[in-house]
């Protein structure tokens, strides 16, 4: 199959040129004014924007989490990605106690089977290190395309890990080349101040925030920075929410280290006030970090103008609110934690970064796109327009309005984050490796289409399987 994009608007990280672009099979094959080609399928993209498509690298679908498991499996989770243009995510594996690798990583695999609809690599998120079995085994999983390890700080007695899994882990990664991602929280002191408030009786879902202070962030972000120059490997800090975790990472990075910071769509519009909303709906953004105080907003805002974050993720991790989120009712420790936003990323940021003026277009592409594709070896298959790469496109339409709500979108959760919010500038037509997948508001693929990437290891790049011979 060919398609011929014509006439729209390219923008890459670095570029910004009208031209056409058309994909033989699965790749881009050329890119010109006014090619004189012939193609299966012409878009006419004349007043729209030709973009890569988007990479998501923090996702949980189909994850045991909470005493219950998120809402959206495989197919659920990526369709509502394909829709807001989002065509490759790496979703996190989680170890559990007592397990190998080897059966993690056969479970999540199993759990794409037939459902894939959009392209994925696997994090592994390390939760028991046994030296003789799972430490050795930890430096094979870069041969199996999964090159990089995240580790929970927080979440005592059951994700958590102690600084000797986390530091080990670092020197492991520092050994295979490998990233190391932390989720970065003080989990014991959290652990006492959740045990404070329940035992005053304070129950409700804005001790969610109050139990989870930033400083706590700031002071594992700044243990993790420290850790991680000890044992020489490189370090991601996922969900980046406030002041406290963003300076470190700014100090880190004038210093030159090997270190860098991604936040999440919702910090940018979810304030810690979202939780105190009655008849339990706050538990609908009880998510980890939580909702800061809204002058964090600037600062974040500031963070990803000045690349002292990078990437720009959704840590979609959804629950339905009523019959999970409401688990919690009497106690906010039982909320599982977690929001839907794997749809609407690039709608909000499109909106209220780029319309706005906080961003320019470059820097979006280069905060969903490039970004997360460079960082997490997928690039330059994935995250950017050019000949040879994954024809891995989005159609967007700058004028298109669009308002958010759970009773149109693709996830199976019953609320969106973002409800009611108004936005101009949708994609239109999403394309995964040349195959239409989205188009006039449809699915238009089927389940399976969707392929396991192995990615390369950190700063190494990945190039596409058969350009070799081509
Ligand atoms: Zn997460």
């Amino acid at each position: 199959m060919s398609v011929l994009i014509r006439g729209g608007r390219i923008v890459t990280a670095a570029d910004d040129y009208v031209a056409d672009v058309y994909a033989e099979g699965e790749r881009i094959s050329l890119i010109g004014e006014s090619l004189d080609v012939q193609a299966d399928k012409v878009i006419d993209a004349a007043g729209k924007y030709v973009l890569p498509g988007c990479v998501d690298p923090h996702t949980h679908l189909d994850m045991p989490f909470g005493g219950t498991v998120t809402i959206d499996d495989v197919e659920s989770g990526q369709t509502s990605a394909a829709f807001g243009g989002t065509t490759c995510h790496v979703d996190f594996v989680i170890q559990g106690k007592g397990q190998s690798f080897a059966e993690a990583l056969d479970t999540w695999h199993e759990k794409r089977n037939g459902k894939a609809v959009i392209d994925n690599g696997f994090h592994m998120a390390v939760t028991d290190l046994v030296e003789g079995g799972t430490l050795d085994e930890l430096a094979s999983l870069p041969d199996q395309g999964v090159t990089s390890y995240k580790l929970f700080m927080a979440y005592k007695g059951a994700l958590m890990v102690d600084d000797e899994t986390l530091f080990r882990t670092m020197e492991v990664a520092a050994e295979t080349g490998a990233l190391v991602m932390v989720h970065a929280e003080n989990g014991d002191a959290i652990d006492v101040l959740v045990k404070q408030a329940l035992a005053a009786g304070n129950t409700e879902p804005k001790y969610h925030a109050l139990t989870r202070p930033p400083e706590t962030e700031g002071e594992a972000t700044n243990r993790a920075i420290q850790l991680a120059r000890v044992a020489g490997s490189p370090l991601y800090v996922v969900h980046v929410s406030c002041r406290e975790a963003v300076e470190p990472i700014q100090l880190a990075r004038e210093k030159g280290w090997n270190v860098h910071g991604e936040t999440c769509t919702q910090y940018f519009f979810v304030d810690d006030t979202f939780l105190e909303r009655p008849d339990f709906e706050g538990a609908k953004w009880v998510y980890t970090p939580p909702p800061r105080p809204k002058e964090n907003q600037d600062v974040l805002w500031n963070a990803v103008r000045t690349d002292v974050l990078s990437v720009i993720s959704t840590d979609h991790c959804a629950f339905l609110w009523d019959g999970q989120k409401t688990m919690g009712r009497d106690d906010f420790s039982k909320i599982p934690n977690g929001g839907p936003g794997l749809e609407n990323r690039l709608h909000m940021i499109h909106e209220f970064g780029v319309r706005h003026g906080r961003i320019t277009l470059n820097r979006l592409v280069e905060l969903l796109c490039t970004n997360p594709a460079k960082l997490f070896g997928l690039y330059p298959r994935k995250g950017t327009i050019a000949v040879g790469t994954d024809a891995d496109i989005v159609v967007f339409d700058p004028e298109r309005r669009h308002t958010i709500s759970a009773s149109t979108h693709h996830s199976k959760s019953d609320y969106n984050l973002f409800e009611g919010t108004e936005v101009t500038g949708s994609p239109e037509v999403v394309l995964l490796r040349g195959h239409p997948l989205v188009e006039d508001g449809e699915l238009v693929a089927e389940p399976g289409i969707g392929q396991f990437v192995k990615r390369a290891r950190f700063g190494e790049e990945l190039r596409p399987a058969t350009a070799a011979t081509a």
